[in-house]
């Protein structure tokens, strides 16, 4: 049977070593062989824990965010429900069960599940079906690509998806920017960097000091990363919200400002490990540039807020007054209640780290979190 490493040591044979993307591209989503095509790999018993597998509390949250956003755009009906990369489908279930408190808000949506993953989506519809929400929707669907769900007034959330995205990534040698790619090594895989300098304008502005001769703040050795698509989708999102009321939360692990390193990270079994060391078994990410995605989405006409660190954006909905009602109505749970609230907004934990940025049809009020 061929394997992920066999599968890229081919490809690395027929056209030379990868960048970075495409192997961390192959890595992930493979048809047959990438990291999220067959597994479930979330949990204690997986490789890695996210908010809404944590806590109910944080699906319920963003289900009351898009209840108010969906009054405020003055509750369209209907109204396409975006999640992109659902995972297990909890979130999703999580912020349907919020809905329900809101009249009409569930009898409007058209639900819509942005999922590559065969066997993650065969996960989302088990954990839907038995959610009695959905059934009072009008629709739930499939999808595979943002640009394919259909235009209307929008709502989209994204928790940990634009990390999976891949990046690209440069670094500054002696002769300027050189792009990092991965060739074969011994036993495995190792970086190489390409031989000629990038095409013009790949390198973000804001983190190229070598263009105002300032070599001396980009240190040689220092690397830059460059998400392409999630450029693109920022542009898209904002693109529909120019054309229909709508708005767009973005959760995930980064960065506010554009700045040199080196994120990309592996992790497997709740344990970091080399990136190149067993791609397609270890989950492959790479910080959030919120600042590039926010810009681009602003450049093409959405209005946006935060970046908002995670504990700020949940405190201000009301993690607390929610995870006190928690307490109060299952007091034998109160200190797993309490372990997840700090988890979620604990400077050590999520809090510090993860941030919430925020897109909205230009014109509309500022949604709730981002004081
Ligand atoms: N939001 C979930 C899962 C995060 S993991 C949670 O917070 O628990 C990333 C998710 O994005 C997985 O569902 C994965 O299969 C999906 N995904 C990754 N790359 C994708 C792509 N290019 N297109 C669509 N879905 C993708």
């Amino acid at each position: 049977m061929t394997t992920m490493a066999d599968h890229l040591r081919e490809r690395m044979s027929d056209q030379g070593p990868l960048t970075v993307a495409q192997f961390m591209e192959d890595a992930l989503t493979h048809p047959r062989l990438g990291y999220y095509m067959g597994r479930d790999p979330f949990g204690r018993g997986g490789d890695f824990i996210t908010a809404p597998e944590i806590s109910q509390m944080f699906g319920e949250l963003i289900g009351l965010w898009c209840v108010v956003q969906w009054q405020a755009m003055g509750s369209p009906d209907p109204v396409r429900l975006v999640e992109l990369g659902p995972g297990r489908g909890t979130m999703m279930a999580d912020t349907l069960r919020a809905g329900r408190g809101a009249e009409g808000f569930l009898e409007s949506l058209d639900v819509s599940l942005v999922e590559i993953s065969p066997s993650l989506k065969t996960l989302q519809e088990d954990t839907l079906v038995k959610t009695p929400a959905i059934h009072t929707a009008r629709s739930l669907t499939w999808w595979s690509d943002f640009s394919e769900i259909p235009e209307g007034p929008l709502l989209a959330v994204a928790n940990e998806f634009i990390d999976a995205l891949p990046v690209h990534q440069f670094q500054m040698t002696s002769d300027g920017w050189r792009e990092r790619l991965v060739g074969p090594g011994e036993g495995g895989f190792r970086f190489v960097l390409a031989d000629g300098p990038p095409a013009e304008g790949v390198i973000p502005p804001a983190v190229d000091n070598a263009r105002e001769n300032a070599r001396e703040n980009t240190p040689e050795g220092a690397i830059v990363e460059v998400r392409p698509r999630a450029t693109a989708l920022a542009r898209a999102m904002a693109g529909r919200l120019t054309r229909n009321p709508g708005a767009v939360l973005i959760i995930d692990y980064g960065h506010g400002e554009s700045a040199a390193g080196d994120t990309l990270q592996a992790v497997k079994g709740h344990e970091y490990q080399d990136p190149l060391l067993e791609p397609g078994e270890a989950d492959l990410t790479a910080h959030v540039d919120f600042a590039e995605f926010g810009r681009a989405a602003e450049e093409a006409g959405a209005r946006v807020l935060g970046p908002v660190t995670q504990a700020a954006f949940l405190l201000e909905l009301g993690l607390e007054t929610r995870a006190q009602a928690l307490m109060t109505a299952a007091p034998e749970h109160r200190q797993e209640i309490d372990q997840s609230f700090h988890r979620l907004t604990d400077d050590g934990g999520m809090g510090r780290l993860f941030k919430v940025l925020a897109l909205t049809s230009p014109g509309q009020p500022p949604p709730p979190g981002f004081k």
